[in-house]
């Protein structure tokens, strides 16, 4: 153990990209925890209901759902990845015990920001000319042309268009979506969506919304929420099937282009199953 009057070796300091990785695993470790809480709802949740001859069934799954999660959460606590986070953590608080710094750090996102900037550095040669601009003008602008097309989806912003809010009514269940737009020094943004929810199917919404293509176009982004409220088929468009076998439903949207016999093309939005995509 170093002495803390020690300065840290150079060598064992972060940079950005490790602390930005440590936060998301730290913020996939919390949403795990987040959805244990609700272990024993889940599981007396059928006894809840008018008897019926799913309920076993819907208990089973329950039971073995709240199961795999803590072993899941559990196997990934004790993982080096996580255990090494932890030290580090512990190294770098003896250094340097002043936390203040910490209150201006936002608690979610890093997952997104992780995997977008493990992207940039992996296409940091051809991505610089692709990159738009997009200007207030242009975010309220995409919003009356999604509204316009949508017009059931209630649309929100707040923050100088930096924050969207999106919510709807789906087959009974409230949905709520959260746009972020952050921009950096270089005027490139970013964009971050959320269905806003710490339960099943909001985490998995979330995901599949996170693994989008064309992540930096916020008209893709709003009307892959929209995408939400309509898609003509219910099943997977991949394996044509309604439940996976974790008994999942098609949870994540993506477009196809479809040309017709007269040559003009339209966007069509299909639904997958989260573990169907490629
Ligand atoms: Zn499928």
């Amino acid at each position: 153990m170093a002495a803390p009057d020690v300065a840290p070796q150079p060598g064992t300091e972060w940079d950005e990209a490790q602390c930005t990785a440590a936060l998301a695993l730290l913020e996939h470790l919390q949403a795990q925890i987040d959805d244990l809480r609700l272990a024993l709802p889940r599981v007396i949740e059928p006894f809840h209901q008018p008897p019926n001859p799913r309920m076993f069934k819907l208990y089973v799954q329950g039971v073995v759902g709240s199961q795999n999660g803590i072993k899941t959460l559990r196997e990934e606590w004790k993982s080096s990845e996580t255990q090494t986070m932890f030290e580090h953590t512990k190294k770098s608080l003896t250094a340097n015990p002043d936390l203040s710094a910490s209150t201006s750090i936002p608690s979610h996102g890093w997952t997104e920001r992780e995997r977008k900037e493990r992207e940039s550095r992996k296409n940091k040669h051809d991505e610089s000319s692709d990159e738009v601009t997009l200007t207030n003008e242009e975010v309220t602008r995409l919003i009356s042309e999604v509204q316009k097309a949508w017009p059931n989806l209630h649309v929100d912003t707040r923050d100088d268009n930096h924050i969207i809010s999106v919510q709807f009514v789906h087959e009974s269940v409230k949905l709520k979506f959260r746009v972020t737009i952050e921009r950096d020094a270089n005027g490139r943004h970013t964009l971050n969506g959320k269905c806003l929810g710490t339960t099943e199917p909001f985490l998995t919404i979330t995901r599949c919304i996170a693994s989008r293509p064309q992540a930096s176009d916020l008209k893709y982004l709003l009307n892959m929420v929209a995408a939400y409220t309509n898609v003509k088929s219910k099943e997977c468009a991949k394996c044509e099937k309604i439940f996976d076998n974790t008994m999942s439903t098609p949870m994540a949207r993506r477009s196809r282009q479809i040309v017709a016999a007269d040559g003009t093309t339209e966007t069509r939005w299909e639904a997958f199953h989260e573990s169907c995509l490629s």
